[in-house]
């Protein structure tokens, strides 16, 4: 119970210091920072682009129409939200109010500047399980240029962003389409829901023990 309360304590150091960074222009911008969502003892952690207008309203991770599409999905596999870590690459919605009506895909400089909170986090967590929610979550965290979303699970050696290894303990990623892929075109809803089933279903079998 000691260490659980001690990953509190940083935990809660962490998101003090998210509170006070303003390393991005979005911060200028923000309602709320979104650190997490769920349990921090979880042994899965989903990590997702960036918060949106209700997750930047409320301070909470995926709870719009997106985030409501995955919850349905993992609540069919009996899987709920505080069962998981779900977070994002950043803490602070990417949109600009004088740029963009919707958020922006994070450049280079926002996720640099962000990363260290989210692999400080990952650290705190030890997930077994990282699910990278979407491409633009996966092609950073697993440092590549692109990332094709059928090839889609491996092993924590790949979990190295900005030539840093956040995981040195036993932890496998996977690759999950990211649930706004179909409420932007409809086309993906037959590939986006076949992701999240598979994805959801694989999940069990890490929560065990
Ligand atoms: S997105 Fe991250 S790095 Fe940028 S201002 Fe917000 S907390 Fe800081």
């Amino acid at each position: 119970m000691s260490i659980s309360k001690s990953n509190e304590e940083k935990m809660q150091h962490l998101i003090k210091q998210m509170g006070r960074c303003y390393l991005c222009p979005f911060a200028f911008h923000r309602s709320n920072i979104v650190p997490y969502s769920g349990s921090i003892d979880a042994k899965v952690t989903l990590v997702g682009e960036g918060p949106g207008k209700e997750e930047d309203d409320s301070g909470e991770a995926f709870i719009g129409p997106a985030g409501r599409d995955m919850t349905g999905v993992m609540t069919s596999y009996g899987i709920k939200r505080k069962d998981l870590f779900i977070c994002n690459l950043l803490k602070c919605r990417p949109v600009l109010p004088y740029a963009l009506k919707n958020n922006q895909t994070p450049g280079l400089a926002e996720v640099q500047n962000c990363f260290p909170y989210l692999w400080e986090q990952i650290r705190i967590v030890q997930p077994r399980l990282v699910v990278l929610v979407g491409a633009t979550a996966a092609k950073w965290v697993l440092n590549v240029g692109s990332v094709t979303m059928g090839e889609s699970a491996g092993k924590k050696d790949k979990l190295e962003a900005f030539g840093k290894n956040a995981v040195d303990w036993d932890c496998d990623y996977t690759i999950m389409w990211h649930p706004a892929a179909a409420l932007h075109n409809p086309n993906n809803k037959k590939v986006v829901n076949k992701s999240m089933r598979d994805t959801f279903h694989r999940a069990k079998s890490y929560m065990k023990g």
